[in-house]
């Protein structure tokens, strides 16, 4: 049997010019390397080509997304890439660094993984152009979603009439003539429940919001919500909020062929549905 079933394996994609390459199957392996940010959400089982990412955002401990930890730990160490830093919740971090440690141990080596509590709320630069902001999670075991924003200074809107000798000596005199603008790129809640939608807005503001649809099958809504994932109808229901670019689903299960997604992404209302795209292989 292959690793992957037909069609679900190496997705590669871009949406509103963010590029986005990995693997989603619920339950199995989630991973998505983003090129323009250089950072890779959640580890999967963390192939060779994540190790040169040295920022990885993971969401959760669930190991079809936190298997590759350990593995990309020791792989950057071996090849001398260095630590890697991993944003975790704050309730899952002591367990994730028991257990890198007990494969420290194993291997006599130090990997030195640079753990950091993923607050909701809380914001990162990595970048001077490029924000994270932690976002709540709503699944079943501790969860955080991340936001990317493109951070711009853009010149005060009352100084626009002002010519350019002015604002230079606005500026020498130590005045802020510059305000900060913050555009959404990229969210992602991680896996979630509906109650995500209430808990945070953001989600539907953002130019690319990727996001679960873990279930399709009219039987499975329960099934979907109990076990804290989407379901293709939960985002019929709310076709009117989503005002992003592009809507990337993401973690089916391998319940669903890629027969089954792609009817259930045709049935969405055409005002939603002409923006959504799934994550599957050409
Ligand atoms: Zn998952
Ligand atoms: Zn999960």
């Amino acid at each position: 049997m292959p690793d992957y079933p037909q069609g679900r394996g190496r997705v590669s994609l871009e949406a509103a010019g963010i590029a986005i390459d990995g693997v989603s199957i619920a339950g199995h392996e989630s991973f998505f390397k983003l090129p323009g940010f250089r950072t890779l959400l959640e580890f999967g089982r963390a192939p060779d080509d994540t190790l040169a990412y040295g920022t990885v955002c993971l969401t959760h401990g669930h190991l079809d997304h936190a298997a590759g930890l350990a593995h990309h730990a020791s792989r950057r160490t071996l090849t001398g890439l260095g630590p890697a830093r991993v944003f975790a919740p704050a309730e899952a971090i002591p367990d994730l660094r028991l257990w890198v440690e007990a494969c420290e141990r194993l291997e006599s080596v130090r990997y030195g993984t640079r753990f950091e509590a993923a607050v909701p709320g809380e914001t990162v630069a990595l970048r001077r152009d490029l924000e994270l902001r932690i976002l709540p999670g709503r699944h079943r075991v501790p969860t955080v979603g991340y936001l990317f924003s493109e951070v711009r200074r853009k010149l005060r809107e009352d100084l626009a009439g002002r010519s350019g000798p002015e604002i230079a000596a606005l500026r020498e005199s130590g005045a802020e003539v510059t305000r900060r603008e913050e555009i959404p790129l990229l969210a992602y809640p991680g896996d979630c429940g509906p109650e995500i939608f209430d808990a945070v807005p953001e989600l539907y503001g953002a130019k690319v919001l990727l996001i679960e649809c873990s279930f399709f099958a009219p039987e499975d809504v329960g099934r979907a919500h109990a076990y804290g994932h989407l379901h293709i109808s939960d985002f019929t229901e709310r076709a009117d909020l989503f005002q992003n670019e592009f809507v990337v689903l993401t973690h089916f299960t391998m319940r669903s062929s890629v027969e089954e997604i792609r009817a259930g992404i045709a049935g969405l209302p055409p005002s939603l549905g002409r923006r959504v795209v799934a994550f599957l292989a050409p």
